[in-house]
């Protein structure tokens, strides 16, 4: 049997020790825990990479600490447009959807564009008719209804300002959500999913849909869900220069994650971080920011939550 993992993020940002009161850094961790002991249980049953990555996200989609699914950000226009994505590095089959609104889980809708369509990426209102199609329901704008995000968007929305909810220096609430997860087959995915930044307009769209950028898996090398700045991650194909570096350069997964964040990123100008796995259940979760949530669990016995740089 292969040894097996599972590593999830919440988004990375300038989270500095001291800005948060213990109450609310505890719901964060309770939130990743949970997430990741469910997605763990999965692969623990023999159950697929795949399966254990949508369980994670679903579940912090569904947490309104985070910005994805319930709790997204809002757009200039005070609404909520998501991404997603999901990848599967036995057969790089991958599906995302971008744009969406009223999806409680867009990673959902990522996996049927993935199994049920012959495309990978669905935009606007294409997607929702697709998702119509298969039934979704469609939640109103309350659901998505956050506080917190709702006053980050008071705070800018008259302005041409736009802003990662990592950015804000103070008790806010920080986080594109991501799982990546290596099954005790060998397998290994990766999906990512996230309502953007605050105050966006045009159709604005970062890396967490785009096969690449924001998110990756192949057996071969590594499954990859990223978070921080989309413009610098898709400029820099952070995901797939992960793997590009293990498949050419012959790197380990640890070294090319940490090439590719705390230097190429870098030397763009770039902040955020990302998590991964190989098909050996390694795992890394390099950031360059002050901080990143997340959580993490092997076969091996180790496991971790944190937020601030160790
Ligand atoms: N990468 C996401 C985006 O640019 C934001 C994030 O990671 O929080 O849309």
């Amino acid at each position: 049997m292969n040894n097996f993992s599972i590593v999830i993020h919440g988004g990375a940002g300038t989270l500095v020790k001291g800005l948060m009161t213990p109450e609310l850094e505890a719901e964060y961790k309770a939130a990743l825990r949970n997430a990741r002991d469910k997605g763990y249980e999965v692969l623990e049953k023999g159950g697929s990479a795949l399966d254990a990555v949508e369980v994670a996200v679903k579940l912090l989609e569904d947490s309104p600490l985070f910005n994805a699914g319930k709790g997204s950000v809002f757009t200039n226009e005070g609404t909520h447009e998501m991404d997603a994505s999901i990848m599967e590095g036995k057969t790089l089959e991958a599906g995302a959807v971008s744009l969406i609104t009223g999806i409680k889980n867009p990673v959902s809708l990522a996996r049927d564009v993935m199994e049920k369509s012959y495309h990978v990426f669905l935009a606007g209102e294409g997607a929702m008719k697709f998702a119509d199609g298969l039934g979704y329901e469609i939640e109103d704008q309350d659901y998505f209804y956050d506080e917190v995000r709702y006053k980050q968007w008071q705070g800018i929305k008259d302005s041409d300002n736009f802003q990662l909810d990592h950015s804000v220096k103070k008790d806010g609430k920080f986080g594109t959500v991501g799982a990546v997860a290596c099954d005790k087959h060998g397998n290994i995915a990766a999906a990512t999913s996230t309502g953007g930044m605050t105050n966006k307009k045009w159709g604005r769209v970062g890396d967490s849909p785009m096969v690449g950028a924001g998110v990756y898996a192949n057996n071969k090398t590594c499954a990859v869900s990223c978070t921080g700045s989309g413009e610098f991650f898709i400029r820099g194909v952070v995901a797939y220069d992960v793997s590009c570096l293990m498949e050419h350069k012959g790197m380990s997964l640890e070294d090319a994650a940490k090439e590719v964040i705390q230097k190429r990123v870098l030397e763009i100008n770039g902040d955020g971080g990302l998590i991964a796995v190989d098909a050996q259940g390694n795992i890394a979760m390099p950031f360059n920011t002050e901080g990143m949530y997340r959580a993490f669990k092997t076969s091996k016995g180790e496991k971790g939550i944190s937020i601030y740089k160790s």
